[in-house]
């Protein structure tokens, strides 16, 4: 799973395209992958590089690419990145190094790119994002711990973690026909609940919207049904990363959940940042898997994998920011509500993949998995607002001077993450934003 570090992450290497260089979120040294479209032309591949996406259609066409890096390219001039998912590490990797030499400065490569840049470069903010792939499935983990045990508290669970959680790593299949891009609105559904106060359930409007502030993993290369992914294996099938907002309507989900487990609650909307941010970019962030609690047991066999447990974690520093409508018509930035990391996640992404895959399930090119929500130990790490707000029992006051204990229609919710490490040029995720807005009347 370790990735060398090479000239692609090189902290000296700077673009020629100026607003790449210093750019905090898609420096050169990021080169995520997404599908766009500019005008209403036809979506296709292409790579976030500053403030200016670059076209892999229109850099196939100019023959800029080479061998694998090319076969990689012409599968992402696609309407969508399935394809090149399909194809496995070894050609995204080669892309991306001849991405990085293509847009360095001052490289032998540079020099046939740049004279195309008004081919090949589009401004981001003229852009329009789409999901990157056709997701065929979406699998929800329950990986944050601390997040598992709130929510045990919360429903008078004691202890507040199910005997098998440290065991499992839990899941549900959730519904991918209802994955949005960021910047896309998500309507509050209607549907049964018990409303505080009464004791039978009635059909409206959720009245307690909740966000989950979850990492999300795109799956590459599949496996066979009934060939089970080992996890010293999973990275082969790992294709990359984004930021995931599982949305969830919690007083649905407490009426329904019972016995088998959340349904309408999470299938409204999930949004997602586009933009796939792919293993070779997360390389410097790389961790190992904070050693388990004194007294936890050790995962079975089939979820340990020395090299995992040496490498097999992020760390990537992760906030919650909410912009109410009366906050954008008084011109006030998002709030940040809370800050959590990815290393508070109980399991690996690679233990993930090979728990979902053990019993001889097929993984398949453009499959999602978020992690669970990742709340950390402390109450400003909480990555819902059930959590932040103790199940609507306390007020987030907001700069406005408005008042939250769960979502409202009109609030934006953003999610964001970063990796940032000592002598790396620091990279981010993108925009994972979404609008809760009004549904249709019950
Ligand atoms: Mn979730």
């Amino acid at each position: 799973m370790a990735i060398q570090l090479d000239e692609t992450h090189d902290a000296q290497r700077k673009s020629w395209i100026a607003s790449a260089n210093g750019h905090g979120v898609f420096p050169i040294q990021n080169l995520p992958l997404g599908i766009f479209s500019i005008n209403g032309d036809t979506p296709r591949g292409g790579v976030a590089i500053g403030d200016e996406v670059f076209d892999l259609k229109a850099a196939c066409e100019a023959k800029l690419f080479s061998g694998d890096a090319e076969k990689a390219a012409r599968a992402a001039s696609n309407n969508t990145l399935n394809d090149l998912m399909a194809m496995g590490g070894g050609p995204r990797a080669a892309l991306r190094k001849q991405l990085s030499a293509l847009l360095a400065e001052g490289t032998v490569e540079s020099k046939k790119a740049q004279p195309l840049a008004a081919k090949l470069l589009h401004k981001a903010s003229a852009c329009t994002l789409h999901l990157p792939a056709k997701i065929g499935a979406f699998t929800d983990f329950f990986a944050g711990i601390t997040h598992a045990e709130n929510g045990g508290k919360r429903r008078g669970s004691n202890p507040p973690l199910s005997p098998n959680y440290k065991y499992v790593p839990v899941a549900y299949h959730s519904r991918a026909s209802t994955v949005r891009p960021t910047g896309v609105e998500v309507r509050r559904p209607n549907g049964q609940r018990v409303v505080d106060g009464e004791k039978l359930p009635t059909f409206g409007p959720c009245l307690k919207m909740d966000f989950e502030l979850e990492f999300g993993v795109w799956i590459g290369q599949g496996n066979a049904w009934g060939e089970p992914i080992p996890t010293g294996k999973a990275a082969d099938h790992i294709f990359g990363y984004c930021m995931l907002n599982d949305w969830s309507a919690r007083d649905i989900q407490r009426w329904e959940s019972q016995p088998l487990g959340p349904f309408l609650s999470k299938n409204l909307g999930t949004t997602i940042s586009p933009w796939i941010i792919t293993p070779e970019a997360l390389a410097p962030f790389q961790i190992a898997q904070p050693p388990r609690p004194e007294g936890d047991p050790k995962p079975l066999p089939y979820l340990w994998d020395d090299k995992d447990q040496r490498e097999g974690q992020f760390d990537l520093e992760l906030e919650v920011l909410i912009r109410t409508e009366a906050m954008r018509a008084k011109g006030l930035p998002p709030q940040r509500i809370a800050v959590s990391n990815t290393k508070h996640l109980y399991w690996t992404v690679a233990q993930m993949v090979a728990h979902h895959t053990c019993g001889g399930c097929s993984l398949e090119p453009g499959d999602i998995f978020g992690s669970g929500t990742i709340s950390g130990p402390t109450p400003e790490n909480y990555g819902s607002i059930a959590e932040l707000t103790y199940d609507g029992t306390r007020d987030i006051t907001l700069a406005s001077g408005e008042i939250r204990r769960w979502v409202n229609d009109g609030d934006d919710i953003y999610l964001r993450a970063h990796g940032k490490r000592a002598g790396c040029v620091p990279i981010g995720f993108g925009d994972c934003c979404g609008r809760m807005v009004a549904g249709k009347p019950a």
